[in-house]
């Protein structure tokens, strides 16, 4: 479960992310590295109000795929899990009840999924075995055929549910399942385990109302719902006693926020007011659709310092008439003018997006206006993945397929003219100084790593000791394409 950084200082130059994965790396660590992160949180109880359940002596063992929306949701699992007594184990081999929380917005994650099931088909006796999240809304009852050792299948819009689940499977269920999509509410929990020391996570809108066309998360999540901003506030403020002062607030369309409660604020009220919030330092959000993203929120940033200066604003494609194709509602001009309002802002705020190629019927020129548009862009980084046909979606039957090694030399293409922008971008900052919140280190070689503002990685040198969790300045002295060595100013 731990996650770690990408890159050490002798190792800047490579790319520690995953191709395949297609992810690089600001917005997610990703890939085995030179530092450790901080030590998991494992159980504390980032909700300063409750106190979890006395221990029963069960256990759980919770593995989580995907976004951060997973990560989170797994979080509040937990939560749900310890309040019922329930203490996590480091090993599935060590625990009552084995969880895995899913993704399924690419085959691949789908299909890693069924591998861990399948280690179960001769060991499962005796513990019972869940599957959550997108994969299991997907698949529904079908899982039970292919797994039959499986007993319990939710889905992320049906967590509400999971307590009355669980006590089902206590008292000798054998199959249960939360499959309902046509809630209005979001996942609340009165304890949530903060496995970030950091971070903390604060999901504000649940679910999608968009239609893109290659996208599960609709059918996956349900519709759009929006979080009480009173709720979100109240749990800004826990969190900020709790000693936190980094936020980030989830959704898979975060800026259409709109607060259900009679106030009716729109996303950038909401971001504005946590920001306010006493002893809040730092406030992310991830993911915004461009179609929400309006002037508003730029002039936010640029007015409000603790508002960080990052804005992860996906195109998926450079050429209009694919974004047509996705049912992306706007066009690469009007993305673009997006763009114009982030690089005319008076604070420096890196772009990051992600890119899908091989979509069908994309032809050579569509794949040019992509790798046009990231000339224009000058993205500080990407997630680029290769398009995957899924199942409940408009695309999966569209013609015109492109053949999967034409997808990967795409993929190879693009994200060589990416690296490209990195390493000329980034060696521009050699010099500069950043204010780093320090959230790991590698004890043997007395090096820390952290993160600016604008979501960049710096590792560096430091004479002193004790810096996780401070905020300290860095001076940039190398550049990787992904990451960045420097030395603490002291
Ligand atoms: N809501 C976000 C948005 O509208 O940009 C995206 C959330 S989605 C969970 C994360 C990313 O996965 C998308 O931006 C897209 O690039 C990628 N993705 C989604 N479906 C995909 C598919 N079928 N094949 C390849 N990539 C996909
Ligand atoms: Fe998927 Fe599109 Fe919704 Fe993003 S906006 S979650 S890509 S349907």
């Amino acid at each position: 479960m731990a996650k770690t950084f990408d890159v050490g200082i002798e190792s800047l130059g490579s790319n520690g992310a995953s191709q395949e994965a297609g992810h690089q790396v600001v917005g997610r660590p990703a890939g085995a590295g030179g530092l450790l992160p901080l030590p998991l949180r494992g159980g504390r109880d980032g909700d300063a109000a409750v106190t979890p359940a006395a221990t029963t002596g069960k256990s759980f063992f919770l593995e989580t795929f995907g976004c951060q929306m997973n990560d989170h949701d797994s979080e509040k699992v937990a939560g749900v899990l310890q309040g019922r007594g329930y203490h996590a184990v480091e090993s599935p081999a060590q625990a009552d009840l084995v969880l895995y929380n899913t993704c399924s917005i690419r085959e691949k994650a789908a299909q890693k999924v069924f591998a861990r099931l399948g280690d179960w088909k001769t060991l499962a006796d005796g513990k019972i075995i869940g599957v959550l999240g997108c994969l299991a809304q997907q698949e529904g009852e079908e899982i039970f055929e292919r797994a039959p050792w499986v007993s319990l299948v939710c889905g992320s819009a049906s967590y509400r549910k999971l307590p009355e689940l669980i006590a089902q499977l206590e008292s000798g269920g054998r199959r249960v399942t939360g499959l309902d999509l046509d809630t209005d509410e979001t996942f609340e929990t009165e304890l949530t385990r903060r496995d970030n020391l950091l971070r903390a996570y604060i999901t504000i809108i649940e679910g999608c109302d968009y239609a893109c066309s290659y996208c599960v998360v609709p059918h996956t999540r349900g519709p759009e719902r929006s979080r009480a901003s009173d709720a979100v506030l109240a749990e800004a403020r826990r969190l900020a006693d709790a000693g936190y002062t980094e936020i980030q607030l989830l959704g898979q369309t975060v800026n259409s926020y709109r607060d259900p409660s009679p106030l009716g604020w729109k996303f950038v009220d909401l971001l504005r007011a946590v920001a306010a919030v006493p002893g809040i330092r730092r406030v992310r959000f991830t993911t915004s659709h461009p179609n929400d993203f309006h002037r508003s929120i730029v002039d936010a940033i640029d007015e409000v310092p603790e508002l960080c200066d990052h804005v992860h604003l996906p195109v998926q494609s450079g050429s209009t008439r694919v974004l047509r194709e996705m049912l992306r509602a706007y066009t690469r001009e009007e993305y673009l003018q997006k763009i114009e309002w982030i690089r005319a802002a008076r604070r420096p705020i890196s772009i990051t997006s992600d890119i899908i190629v091989g979509f069908p019927g994309e032809t050579e020129a569509d794949f040019a206006e992509t790798l046009s548009l990231l000339d224009t862009a000058k993205y500080d980084a990407i997630f680029s993945f290769k398009y995957s046909p899924r199942p409940n979606t408009s695309a999966m039957h569209m013609p015109d397929a492109i053949p999967e090694e034409e997808k990967s030399r795409r993929l190879a293409v693009l994200n060589e003219r990416q690296r490209a922008i990195q390493i000329a971008a980034n060696e521009k900052l050699v010099g500069q100084s950043y204010e780093v919140l320090v959230d790991g280190c590698h004890p043997a070689r007395t090096q820390w790593g952290g993160r600016t503002s604008c979501n960049r990685l710096i590792n560096f040198t430091s004479p002193h000791v004790n810096l996780l969790g401070e905020y300290v300045q860095v001076k940039i002295t190398r550049a990787g394409p992904n990451s960045f060595a420097g030395e603490h100013v002291t």
